[in-house]
Formats: structure tokens, C-alpha cells, sequence
């Protein structure tokens, strides 16, 4: 697991998804040059300006791959906006992570860091924005893991009926909530996680979760920015889940909207 900075901030871990990025840029480069030299005498046959005509467009798109990957690997290196942050986002989430899912699984590399490391990435670009909201527009969003498996109140729905016993990390989730002012819901699984988000209209949304699911929210949420902190599961997967309440509060910190903070304890 990494630290709530490495997740809610442009730091490492995203180191994998950032070298297999460059693997893919080296495939696709090698694909686009196979894909002008190999119909190349063919295309002599028509005309002979062909070959260097679509030779020009295949140098055009490898230079495109080169230089979409470089500014990718730019802007979550120095965590700013430079050009296209968000269009670099749609690039990552719809085409690059299904790729570079694909070169992993080829180079045995296992899925789970494949995801870790791209939540890392997306945390990155989002941040890199620079985006705020004002509290009431942030939605936290908590995995049903996270509650005491035997605790007999229902908070999906509403997390504050807690009544703050303790044995689960929901008492703290419930304080940061008031301190920050923030949305905080329970959902049980990407459904609800939906119907949450189209209810409340958030404008950012702070998502609490395993790598899989963090993985798919954030590319169902597109356009609407994510930033993906993992939960720790140490009695297993999906059964009494806990998550680094200071990983929360640091994410809040950066994307909360100063002049409208609520917070008590935010400096
Ligand atoms: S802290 Fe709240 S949610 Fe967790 S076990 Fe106690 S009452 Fe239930």
C-alpha cells in the first residue's frame, strides 16, 4: 500500500503504469512503421508519390504517440496543468488502460499493480488540474467492506445513523465528514455507487476502494474526476475493510475550495 500523499498526490507508485506507457509507445510506434513499410511497394504500384505521402502520415502519428506520452509523463512529473490534462485523461482511461492492461498480462505483470499504479496515475492528472470544489460538491464514496461486518445498523444510504461505537472506521469517516463538510455515502456496489453520484451531482469525487473497483469507477465516472484512495483489506477481500483516515484528509485538503471550507481542523 502506498501513503495517502502517493495516492492523493502527483508522487510515485504511478511508476509501472508511466514504464509500461512507454513500452506501448515503443509497440505502437513499431506497429505504425510495419503498417507503412510493409504495403509499401504495394502502394508504388498506384502512384508512386504514395509511399512517402502515407509515410509522412505514419511519421505525424508516430510523433503524436511519442509526444502525447512524453507531456503524460511531464505534467504528472511536475503535478501541472500543462496542455490537455483532460482530453490526457480520456487518452489514459479509455485507451491506454486497456493496452497497457494487455501488455502487462503479456509480460506477466500482475493486474492488481497494473491498477494501483494507473489509479496513481489518474490521481496525478486529476490533481494536476488543480481542481477545487466547494465542500457540498465533493462526494465521498465508501466501499460496504468498510463497516463493521456485524455491526446491526444499516448506514448505506444515510452514514450518519453510526452511532460512533467505534469498531469500524465509519465513527472516524462520520467526524471527517462533519469537520469537513463534505458528502459522505456507503454504497454496496457500482450500481448504487451510480445512483449516488447522478442524486448528488457531485463535482469531484473522492472514491474509497479496492484496486478492481476504484479501476472501473473511475473510468465509469469520465468526465467527472476521481481520485482513488485504496482501501486495506486485512482480513481479506470485501470483509471489514479499513481505510487511512489521514489519506482522506489529505485528499480533502487539496481539492477543497478554501474561502467555502467548513473544515475545524483544516489549517
Ligand atoms: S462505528 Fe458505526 S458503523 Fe462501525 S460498527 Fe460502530 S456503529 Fe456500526
Amino acid at each position: 500500500m502506498t501513503s495517502g500523499t502517493e495516492q492523493a498526490s502527483p508522487q510515485p507508485r504511478k511508476r509501472l503504469f508511466v514504464s509500461l506507457m512507454g513500452v506501448t509507445c515503443l509497440i505502437m510506434v513499431a506497429t505504425i512503421f510495419l503498417a507503412w513499410w510493409i504495403p509499401n511497394r504495394g502502394l508504388a504500384n498506384i502512384h508512386p508519390n504514395l509511399p512517402h505521402i502515407v509515410g509522412v502520415i505514419m511519421v505525424i502519428l508516430s510523433g503524436a504517440a511519442m509526444l502525447g506520452t512524453g507531456l503524460l509523463v511531464l505534467t504528472t512529473a511536475i503535478g501541472k496543468d500543462l496542455v490537455m490534462t483532460r482530453f490526457m485523461r480520456l487518452v489514459v482511461i479509455k485507451f491506454l488502460l486497456p493496452v497497457i492492461e494487455l501488455v502487462g498480462r503479456v509480460i506477466g505483470i500482475d493486474k492488481d499493480r497494473i491498477r494501483q499504479s494507473f489509479v496513481a496515475m489518474n490521481n496525478s492528472l486529476v490533481l494536476s488540474q488543480r481542481m477545487k470544489a466547494p465542500p457540498e460538491r465533493i462526494l465521498v464514496l465508501l466501499p460496504h467492506c468498510i463497516q463493521f461486518a456485524e455491526c446491526e445498523i444499516k448506514v448505506t444510504g444515510d452514514i450518519n445513523k453510526c452511532v460512533q461505537c467505534g469498531r469500524c472506521t465509519i465513527k472516524e469517516l462520520v467526524d471527517i465528514g462533519v469537520a469537513y463538510a463534505v458528502d459522505i455515502s456507503v454504497a454496496t456496489g457500482g450500481t448504487l455507487a451510480r445512483k449516488v453520484i447522478v442524486e448528488k451531482q457531485p463535482k469531484l469525487v473522492l472514491a474509497v476502494a479496492c484496486e478492481r473497483d476504484l479501476t472501473a469507477g473511475i473510468k465509469d465516472c469520465y468526465p467527472l474526476p476521481v481520485i482513488g484512495i485504496l482501501n486495506e483489506r486485512p482480513l481479506g477481500p470485501c470483509f471489514n475493510t479499513i481505510v487511512d483516515i489521514q489519506k482522506i484528509e489529505a485528499a480533502l485538503r487539496l481539492v477543497i475550495h478554501h474561502s467555502e471550507c467548513q473544515t475545524k481542523t483544516a489549517p
